[in-house]
């Protein structure tokens, strides 16, 4: 049923250099023809002297193709952010910093902060609040303090919070509430949502359940403490005591079983600073498991228009260089169409129409 999924070296024929991929973003960004977002106007040329950029005719507003999506001022050509995305794409798992590395031939830091950027775009993007009946539990996830490996002083355990909707097998639909405390036979997993929280006190639980969970749901959970008081739910707690948690908790349980594996299939664990991520990352997944083809578009920023997160946003540190002027003994150089060119030098422009961008 699914459309099957091009190989690598069928991508990479589609898009063998920048021209090809250049002219993909702007018939994605202009299908009618050049718009300036600015004034409206539809006539432009193409600079030279900045790499796939049209600057309006009548204001003199420059846009670039890659404006407000993750490639956007990248340094790394165009070919390796689509090949790269590609892979994210086709591979139901995703693909760690090394795996991009050997694919792509990139030094390890490259892809690393490549992996991080077109991670970031797997956000679900319609995140309506889980209904009906939805389980609710915590388990501990181990993190990684850094990148290295097996040294049990370098890591630690995150509580991460999870919740699942229970949909009924034979309808299709979401399950409905019944009694408290009987049995729900006959279900399938629905939607998820995880988060990293501090600790399982009441105010982490219950600001993940009011921000993921509609008012009126009924939310099964182990009866933890931390779960009561919530007024707008109906809660439905199974005491475990000594029975498995898997049982009455069975989706769930499954959800952080597959993230367990997950992590340590694909990533050899997680780094706890960027949890957030990986787990954004899962919930993208695992809401779309069913149709596995999430498209190359989609992480590369092209279907939401976000603005473009740089690696000082990723990391959390200050950019040290941060609105201090730069003092520069040679000017500035930047890419253009024809390579790196020095800013001051003369900027050569030629009005084409957008289209002839490939036969530069
Ligand atoms: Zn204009």
């Amino acid at each position: 049923m699914a459309k099957k999924q091009p190989s690598l070296l069928e991508f990479q024929r589609r898009f063998p250099d920048e021209a090809s991929c250049a002219r993909f973003l702007f018939e994605r960004r202009w299908p009618d023809g050049f718009v300036c977002p600015e004034c409206g106007g539809t006539r432009s040329c193409l600079l030279k002297s900045r790499a796939y950029t049209y600057e309006c005719v009548a204001c003199g507003r420059q846009t670039s193709v890659t404006a407000g999506t993750v490639m956007h001022r990248t340094k790394l050509s165009l070919t390796i952010w689509f090949w790269a995305a590609h892979l994210m794409a086709t591979h139901s798992n995703g693909m760690s910093a090394q795996q991009l590395k050997g694919q792509l031939g990139l030094s390890y830091s490259t892809a690393w902060l490549l992996a991080q950027k077109l991670r970031r775009s797997m956000v679900d993007p319609e995140r309506e609040p889980l209904e009906g009946v939805v389980e609710v539990d915590q388990t501990e996830m181990p993190f990684r303090a850094d990148n290295s490996f097996f040294e049990i002083t370098k890591t630690g355990k995150m509580i991460v919070i999870g919740a699942v909707e229970v949909i009924n097998h034979a309808t299709g639909k979401a399950q409905k509430p019944k009694a408290l405390g009987r049995k729900y036979l006959d279900t399938l997993s629905g939607r998820i949502r995880l988060a990293a929280i501090p600790s399982n006190h009441a105010p982490h639980i219950h600001a993940f359940i009011k921000a993921n969970i509609a008012p009126g749901a009924t939310l099964i959970t182990d009866g933890h403490a931390s779960y009561l008081g919530l007024a707008d739910y109906r809660h439905d707690p199974r005491v475990v005591g000594n029975m498995a948690a898997h049982i009455p908790l069975k989706w769930i349980h499954r959800v952080f079983a597959l993230l367990k594996r997950w992590s340590l299939g694909t990533y050899h664990g997680l780094r706890r600073q960027h949890l957030d991520t990986y787990l954004n990352e899962f919930v993208f997944r695992y809401n779309r498991r069913f149709y596995r083809h999430v498209s190359f578009e989609t992480i590369l920023g092209l279907a939401i228009h976000r603005s473009p997160v740089s690696y000082w946003d990723i990391t959390g540190q200050q950019n040290p260089r941060k609105d201090a002027p730069t003092p520069r003994r040679n000017s500035r150089r930047r890419k253009t169409v024809e390579g790196m060119r020095q800013d001051g030098a003369a900027p050569v422009r030629h009005a084409v129409s957008p289209l002839e961008i490939g036969d530069q």
